[in-house]
């Protein structure tokens, strides 16, 4: 062996098989291992490894595809929430400055709170001492007849008799004597004021106004119970009269009334003002220009709502603690404050406070539906205002804080349908899995056919070599004997006429077996190149089969084998080359005798015949070589018509012979548009039928482009 440079894997391998098993055998093997291991490396290297790496990937993409799902409705989310707090943020930016413009320009609360926003329902201002003065004042005591139930039996007969009665005379003497009975002020005015009306009422109408306007100006700001201040009373009566006398004139003062008190303060805790500019406001309609008339009951109307949105709210504000929170921080800028009715925004100029409610309920509710309807309805995620007491929702993407002005409220995120989102994910889990298997499978099946493509290769390779070495044997053998036959009679080395007859015998058998080969090998060489052609004519099968016999005759005698031939004479004619169906025959006889014992019979029966050929059933004319010997095993049975193939079966491997006996004549069967048929067992014997059509086959199947190649596989039927 050739010693390499530098060790390669088999020399290394052969080192180590070494001991015990001599240098040879121990090359031989090793030379297999290494095969064995580079295959298994290149296994590893294009097959496994990028299997392994593609399905790595597949996994990774599909986890990494969920992922994406949910990172994609999380990032949406993320915007929404963002661009919900973003808008929200922007609009009491926007409020804010609007408050600074005002203070600015010393315009300190709203008329009309709602103009700047839909749930702005309160601005109020508190002085330097945090006490409410604009536009309402804080509660004042309540300087009216506070005295629970009146002991001013005088004044309530005086009433019953001026409303029921409706003697004006006799009530007003009453009342005043219930006046004189009263002790109080504020009952006294109570007195004098019912008196002063019904004055107004009667002849002495002059005299009753003067009680009134005298009323006002003591104790006009005294309220009555219902909270109405005499002086406004008063204004209204004598406003009512005066418009009795001239309506005109009575407009102007009752439009003076309602600019007088919408300019003033009214109080927390008293709807009295209210009422009465409503009430004048109602009077004056008529006589007045309608704008005005319009922007007053506007007015009115803002100022009642406050009134009533004030005293709802104010209790949960805390000037102080307000105030508190504003120092060192720039005038105007606003400080918020979330409270359980409202949301307060506070700002202080020079030194006054200002207070600014929101109503918290409707602004959450009109917050609630915005967040809502922000998102489409084909959005993965849907967006939810949750206030300080709302429980986190379930399948929470995000959540995103509304302070500083809404404390403790928040926009939720959320999967909008997350079943759907789940089915998704499975849906493109499977898509994904699908696309790996497919990728690994068809590598997987790649390898395996080209594995097997190899395997066919080397088979054939394989077989080459086995020919090469099997022709080689099979020329000497014969010309050894021929050799050692001639010279023994030319050196007169056999003495008796029986010796010389015997190796005159073996010569021409000798012979007559290297021809055959010389044949085959020949034949099988043109057929491989296309080369080979038969001619076709009508004639005696039978005559043919009894020349093939005959070239046998010795070989069979040398093996002490009988024929037992039946051959019809009625066979009927076919079209055939002679010389390639005595070929065929030779090929089967003599694989006949070779598979089987010494002493066997092989059996040779010809008969016409109706069978399926190409398809079609047809008149045939059959041959068949019997014999008794090895047989075949099922597994090689397919394979016996390639060429080269030779069983591995021990019994067949004893036998010598070249693989290419049966693959020349199926080429010459199909060549007469015939086949070859087989039937065996392994132990019992063999059958190889040759079937011949009696039509003759189309010109080209006989001499024309036959198949480069000898068709390789014949379906055997099973003996
Ligand atoms: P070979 O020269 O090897 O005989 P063939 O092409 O004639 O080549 O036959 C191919 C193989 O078929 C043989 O190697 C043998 O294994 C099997 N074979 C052919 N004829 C017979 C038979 N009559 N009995 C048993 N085996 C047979």
């Amino acid at each position: 062996m050739a010693s390499s440079p530098r060790p390669t894997l088999h020399r290394i391998l052969s080192r180590l098989l070494a001991p015990g098993r001599g240098e040879v055998r121990a090359m031989e093997d090793a030379l297999h291992l290494a095969g064995v291991l580079r295959f298994v490396g290149i296994f590893l290297a294009t097959i496994v490894l990028p299997a392994l790496m593609l399905g790595w990937i597949g996994i990774r993409s599909i986890r990494g595809s969920e992922l994406d799902l949910q990172a994609d409705a999380r990032r949406q989310g993320e915007v929404a929430a963002r661009a919900f707090a973003d808008s929200l943020d922007r609009r009491f930016v926007a409020f804010e400055q609007e408050l600074t413009t005002r203070l600015e320009a010393g315009r300190f609360g709203f008329d009309s709170p709602r103009e700047l926003h839909p749930d702005l329902v309160v601005s109020l201002g508190f002085d330097a001492d945090l006490q409410l003065d604009a536009p309402f004042r804080a509660e004042e005591p309540l300087r009216t007849l506070s005295g629970g139930p009146l002991d001013m039996r005088a004044w309530r007969a005086a009433d019953r008799i001026a409303r029921e009665d409706g003697d004006p005379q006799r009530a007003e003497a009453a009342l005043l004597q219930a006046e004189g009975l009263l002790a109080r002020a504020d009952e006294q005015a109570r007195a004098r004021f019912d008196r002063g009306r019904l004055l107004l009422l009667g002849e002495h109408a002059a005299q009753g106004e003067a009680l009134l306007r005298q009323l006002a100006l003591q104790h006009g700001a005294l309220r009555d119970p219902w909270g109405f201040r005499y002086a406004d009373l008063v204004a209204l009566k004598l406003g009512e009269r005066a418009m009795a006398q001239d309506p005109d004139q009575g407009g102007v003062a009752m439009r003076a009334l309602v600019d007088q008190l919408l300019a003033e303060p009214w109080t927390v805790g008293f709807g009295g003002e209210g009422a009465i500019a409503r009430r004048a406001l109602s009077l004056a309609e008529a006589h007045q220009d309608a704008d005005w008339v319009s922007s007053a009951r506007g007015r009115v109307a803002s100022r009642s709502a406050m009134l009533y949105w004030t005293e709802q709210l104010l209790p949960e504000f805390d000037p102080a603690a307000a105030w508190t929170d504003l120092e060192g921080i720039r005038p105007g800028t606003a400080r918020w404050r979330t409270g359980s009715r409202a949301l307060w925004a506070a700002t202080r100029w020079e030194d006054g406070l200002y207070a600014h409610a929101f109503n918290l309920e409707s602004l959450t509710a009109r917050l609630a539906t915005e967040a809502r309807v922000s998102m489409p309805a084909d959005s993965p995620i849907k967006l939810q205002l949750l206030g300080p007491d709302d429980p986190e929702p379930a399948e929470l993407v995000e959540r995103r804080s509304l302070q500083p002005q809404l404390a403790g409220w928040s926009v939720a995120v959320t999967l909008r349908d997350p079943a759907a989102l789940r089915a998704e994910q499975g849906r493109q889990r499977v898509l994904r899995f699908g696309i790996v298997a497919l990728a690994v499978g068809t590598i997987a099946l790649g390898f395996t056919t080209s594995i097997r493509m190899i395997g066919r290769e080397l088979d054939v390779a394989r077989m080459k070599a086995d020919f090469a070495a099997s022709v080689s044997h099979e020329l000497r053998s014969p010309i050894t004997q021929i050799r050692l036959k001639g010279e023994s009679l030319m050196l007169g080395l056999a003495d008796t006429e029986e010796e010389q007859q015997a190796a005159y015998h073996a010569i021409v058998r000798e012979s007559e077996r290297l021809s055959r080969l010389v044949d085959n090998v020949l034949d099988f060489a043109a057929i491989e190149r296309g080369a080979k052609r038969y001619t076709l004519r009508p004639g005696e099968l039978g005559e043919s089969v009894r020349r093939a016999l005959v070239s046998m005759e010795s070989s069979l005698e040398f093996k002490e084998m009988s024929l037992e031939v039946i051959i019809p004479d009625d066979l009927p004619d076919v079209h055939h080359d002679a010389d390639a169906v005595v070929q065929c025959v030779i090929n089967l006889v003599s694989n006949a005798a070779k598979y089987s014992a010494d002493g066997e019979t092989v059996r040779i029966v010809a008969r016409a015949a109706e069978g399926e050929l190409r398809g079609k059933v047809q008149p045939l004319v059959e041959v068949s070589v019997i014999d008794n010997g090895i047989g075949i095993a099922a597994h090689d049975l397919r394979q016996i018509f390639e060429p080269f193939f030779r069983s591995r079966d021990s019994l067949a491997r004893r036998r010598k012979g070249t693989g290419i006996g049966l693959t020349i004549t199926q080429y010459i069967m199909e060549a007469h548009g015939g086949d070859i048929q087989v039937t065996s067992k392994p132990g019992k014997g063999s059958t190889f039928t040759l079937r011949f059509p009696l039509e003759p086959p189309p010109e080209d199947a006989a001499s024309g482009r036959a198949p480069a190649r000898p068709s390789a596989r014949r379906k055997p039927t099973g003996a």
